[in-house]
């Protein structure tokens, strides 16, 4: 029998997720199974009543706040229904349930000997629902590109209560008219919870690589930096599988070591191989050194191989979010706040962008604001995010981001490469997306939700008001 929870305790525990927004929902569910899952969505249909599907309400953008109706909790909807071994036993098929742990996953994965590469850094907080209903992708997309690559088929109960089943197409050659017609996954990956719930989702996976390599490298300038990053992108071989970069601010934040400390103000980038078992470190360094010893403080270089290097290098690495995320915590008390950029250019424009973006605030006078860049350079894809002290910097701040987001998408990128819309970036969405495609994109949620009801607010808009 649905339970729908209208306790204020209870409630109140699903109004925020990592934006900084707060939701307002009327009433929690929490399905057990597929046919609870069912009679909600229908009941809440039949009254009208909105839903938002929620994760692990790890969304920067306010994606899982419910505006208003019922917020409905997946993550009770755990486990693998059924794993599908390919004949060649070199890469396999498992169905999931929607709200199964990411990191659980692949950690339950990789003990039967499977890897599925789509790697968040949020994986322990996310569910794989959230991460197909916003395309979510990580370190390792450098080479093995965003979550919509792994999805084989997708099952959803849609905003009319109708049961849809669509899978990836397994043909290259096919000209069935527009493309998302060619693979309906187009469509519903990254639709944020706006056309209907996903009830089950088929991943493809394949074998772990043998071994890995990591090597952290510091570099005396921007421009050393990017040469090398353009070079390691042409590396054929052993060529990284991950490509991080952090500079001088993002690194004054980290105080363990992993290295003989670096000279003040440098910038550093991590990189990763995979490869086989019998291609020893010194093999890997032997390609690798020329480019080091080129533009990189080889002295300051690291290489890790252990799980346990794996591990540290990874906890420092956490450490740059999450101080951030205090630190943008600390500004809410005097009026400012952390804001996170999540645009994505070309490689090739990325000297471009951080021009720009650095001309824009010495304009504005707004230059010595605490911000950093890190993440994934070698997708031309940093996470530029900003603390702003006061509300006239806010103010200030907030009115350049049309700007900067406008300046990606004319370099050739995008201003929302990894988190989705959400309720924080839809206005950017009308001002930017062509006119025509966002009426498109309407049109298509009305087919699958006629009234309305599915996730008011993400992607297009038009919610009430969330508080910030
Ligand atoms: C510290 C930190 C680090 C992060 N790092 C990354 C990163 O490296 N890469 C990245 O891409 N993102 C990152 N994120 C953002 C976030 O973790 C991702 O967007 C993630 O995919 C959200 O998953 P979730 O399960 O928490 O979903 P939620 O936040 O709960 O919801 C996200 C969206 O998914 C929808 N949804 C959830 N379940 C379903 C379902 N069953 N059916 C339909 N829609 C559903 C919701 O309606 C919402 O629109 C990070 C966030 C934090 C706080």
């Amino acid at each position: 029998m649905t339970q729908f929870i209208t306790d204020t305790d209870i409630l109140a525990s699903y109004k925020t997720d990592a934006s900084g927004l707060f939701g307002s929902p009327d009433a929690i569910a929490r399905p057990r199974d597929y046919q609870d899952l069912k009679e909600i969505v229908l009941t809440c249909l039949q009254s009208q009543t909105a839903i938002t599907p929620i994760g692990g309400l790890s969304s920067t953008t306010g994606a899982p706040l419910a505006p208003y109706g019922l917020a409905l909790d997946c993550t009770q909807l755990t486990g693998i229904i059924d794993l599908d071994i390919a004949s060649d036993s070199k890469s396999a098929t498992a169905l999931i349930y929607p709200g199964t742990n990411l990191q659980t996953l692949k950690t339950t994965l990789e003990t039967e000997g499977w890897y599925y590469p789509p790697d968040p850094t949020s994986a322990s907080s996310c569910t794989l629902g959230g991460t197909v209903s916003t395309n979510a992708s990580g370190p390792g997309s450098y080479q093995y590109g965003s979550t919509h690559r792994w999805v084989e088929a997708i099952h959803m109960l849609d905003g009319a209560g109708q049961e849809q089943h669509w899978q990836r197409n397994q043909v290259e050659k096919i000209t069935l008219g527009y493309r998302f017609l060619a693979n309906p996954l187009d469509l519903i990956i990254g639709s944020e919870g706006t056309l209907g719930v996903f009830t089950r989702i088929q991943i493809r996976l394949i074998r772990p690589p043998e071994q890995r390599t990591g090597i952290l490298t510091f570099f005396s300038s921007l421009s050393d930096l990017l040469v090398f990053l353009q070079a390691a992108c042409q590396q054929e071989r052993y060529p990284a599988y991950c490509l991080e970069g952090f500079d001088a601010p993002a690194l004054s934040l980290v105080t363990t070591s992993l290295t003989s400390t670096p000279p003040t103000d440098s910038l550093a980038i991590y990189l990763e191989i995979e490869h086989t078992g019998d291609v020893t470190t010194d093999k890997i360094l032997s390609h690798w050194l020329p480019l080091l010893e080129a533009n990189a403080l080889v002295e300051h270089t690291s290489i890790f191989q252990s799980p346990q290097d794996f591990r540290d290098i990874y906890n420092w690495r956490q450490i740059i979010p999450s101080l951030m995320n205090t630190q943008g915590k600390i500004a809410t008390a005097s009026g400012g706040k952390k804001h996170s950029t999540d645009w994505c250019v070309p490689l090739n424009q990325l000297q471009n962008m951080f021009t720009f973006v650095d001309q824009i605030l010495t304009d504005a006078d707004l230059l010595d604001l605490p911000h950093i860049r890190y993440g994934h350079f070698g997708n031309g894809h940093p996470h530029h995010n900003f603390i702003t002290r006061n509300p006239d910097e806010d103010k200030r701040l907030t009115k350049l981001l049309p700007q900067l987001y406008q300046q990606a998408i004319n370099l050739g990128g995008t201003f929302v490469a990894e988190h989705g819309v959400g309720k924080l970036k839809a206005p950017y969405l009308k001002k930017l997306l062509d006119k025509k495609l966002f009426e498109a994109g309407r049109n298509i949620k009305q087919i699958f939700d006629p009234q309305g009801l599915m996730a008011p607010g993400n992607i297009w808009g038009d919610s009430k008001e969330l508080f910030t």
